[in-house]
């Protein structure tokens, strides 16, 4: 039987104790079946639980090995491509509904820390950080449009008033907004799988589903167990392999990597992010950062198309750091990995449901922690039979990537090089 560990990262290092979580043996019977302990599947099987449902979860691996136990830890409102983007193309009454959710996630992040008592290092305070006048510029309209949808925590940042909150001059200005913030993102899975259990639910780990019998009573296979249930949630993400082929064609997995450094110590982590807000950046391939509850910098940026893990991330990320930081020229890095998040072409989620019962939700592009958070309460309200706000998802307009699945890696590359020419010289 395999046995997938964490990969190597800070976040493994620093985990919160977790019970161990044997492998499904045998049949069980259940009201749904999630496949993947990522965000998607304990956000899923929270509101479900707490509505009644009887729920069995399978993760192919460990709780949160996923994005989820590897990500930034970012709490970064709406979703990968903006509203104003989703209105001209879905329309005012679909954008509207979206729009409206659009802030909901950090707030369920928020709920969930608060009712399960889960000690994953929240701190309030995102920063989005322009490099140019014209990202600047785009910040000032974000503001509106946000405000549009009753999202009222946010300040613009001058020149010098961003260099108040983050150490580094590259900053023209920026945009400081109140209700994001971040986490030790592990913690946050761990302490969700620990509350999922609290219900009543079940979680396998090392359990990958390795097949799914359709039907009016569908069958998730495992290795050595069955489950039966009366609605499945597909939530395995970038790491969902072929699983169910209709999803894999519209979808891409990426990797991005992350580095840590040792700890700074109080004074020069304070000179870096006195408020200990995190931040990103504008571009499109935009570097993040943020300190750790123990006064590490957590560093990430890149992206690797097509997923394939990088030989050396400390010599691909390090000097990006350094671009922000000079002053951490000596400090060591202890921590380096990669994980894989889950690219669609138009960078909104993919979201619906296949038959009657098998449902989904996957690819948020990049920005998903409070997205996932999010879908969850979607998924069970749309289980629930109340589907308006999934519809709304369920209904976003999705493509194939050029190329089929042998050349839409160089396609998505070639694109983003062009993005990065662009961000590199300003436009
Ligand atoms: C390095 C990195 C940094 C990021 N930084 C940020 C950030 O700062 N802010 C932000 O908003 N977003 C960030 N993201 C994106 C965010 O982490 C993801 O969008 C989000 O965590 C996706 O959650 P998920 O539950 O859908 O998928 P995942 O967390 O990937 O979970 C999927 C789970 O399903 C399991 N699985 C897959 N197939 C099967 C199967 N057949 N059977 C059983 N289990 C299966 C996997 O093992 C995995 O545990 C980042 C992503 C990465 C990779």
């Amino acid at each position: 039987m395999a046995n997938t560990p964490y990969p190597e990262s800070y976040y493994a290092a620093s985990a919160n104790a977790a019970p161990p979580r044997p492998a499904l043996q045998g049949d069980v019977e259940t009201d749904v079946c999630v496949i993947g302990a990522g965000y998607t599947g304990l956000s899923s099987a929270l509101f479900l639980l707490e509505n009644g449902f009887k729920v069995t979860v399978l993760e192919a691996a460990k709780v949160g090995f996923g994005a989820s136990g590897r990500n930034g830890g970012q709490i970064v409102n709406s979703y990968s491509r903006d509203i104003d983007v989703i209105e001209r193309s879905v329309g005012p009454k679909q954008a509207q509904l979206l729009g409206q959710m659009a802030f909901e996630g950090g707030r369920i992040i928020r709920e969930r820390v608060a009712k399960y008592n889960i000690q994953c290092d929240l701190k309030d305070g995102g920063v989005f950080a322009a490099i140019t006048a014209k990202q600047m510029g785009h910040l000032e309209s974000q503001k509106r449009l946000w405000e549009r949808f009753g999202h009222t925590q946010l300040e613009l940042l001058d020149q010098k008033r961003i260099r108040e909150v983050v150490g580094c001059d590259q900053y023209v200005g920026g945009m400081l907004d109140m209700s994001g913030g971040h986490i030790h993102p592990l913690n946050l899975a761990l302490g969700e799988a620990a509350a999922v259990e609290s219900l009543g639910g079940t979680i396998y780990e090392q359990s990958p589903a390795i097949r799914i019998e359709r039907g009016a009573n569908p069958v998730v296979h495992t290795p050595e167990g069955k489950v039966r249930a009366k609605f499945i949630i597909v939530a395995g993400n970038a790491y969902l392999g072929n699983l169910v082929p209709e999803l894999a064609a519209k979808s891409m997995p990426c990797g991005t990597q992350v580095i840590t450094t040792e700890p700074l110590g109080d004074a020069l982590a304070k000179s870096l992010l006195p408020q200990d807000y995190c931040v990103e950046d504008c571009n499109y391939l935009l570097d993040y950062y943020r300190l750790t509850g123990d006064k590490r910098l957590v560093f990430g940026g890149g992206v690797v198309y097509g997923a394939r893990d990088p030989a050396n991330i400390e010599a691909i990320i390090r000097p990006k750091m350094l671009k922000a930081f000079p002053q951490l020229k000596d400090v060591k890095i202890d921590y380096a990995w990669t994980g894989n998040f889950l690219l669609t072409l138009s960078r909104l989620p993919q979201v619906g449901r296949l038959g009657d019962n098998i449902y989904y939700s996957q690819g948020c592009s990049g920005h998903g922690v409070t997205y996932t958070h999010l879908a969850g309460k979607v998924l069970a309200e749309a289980l629930r039979g109340q589907a308006e706000r999934f519809d709304a998802f369920a209904d976003l307009p999705h493509y194939p990537f050029p190329g089929g699945q042998l050349l839409r890696t160089p396609f998505a590359a070639l694109g983003a090089w062009y993005y990065g020419l662009r961000d590199k010289f300003g436009y």
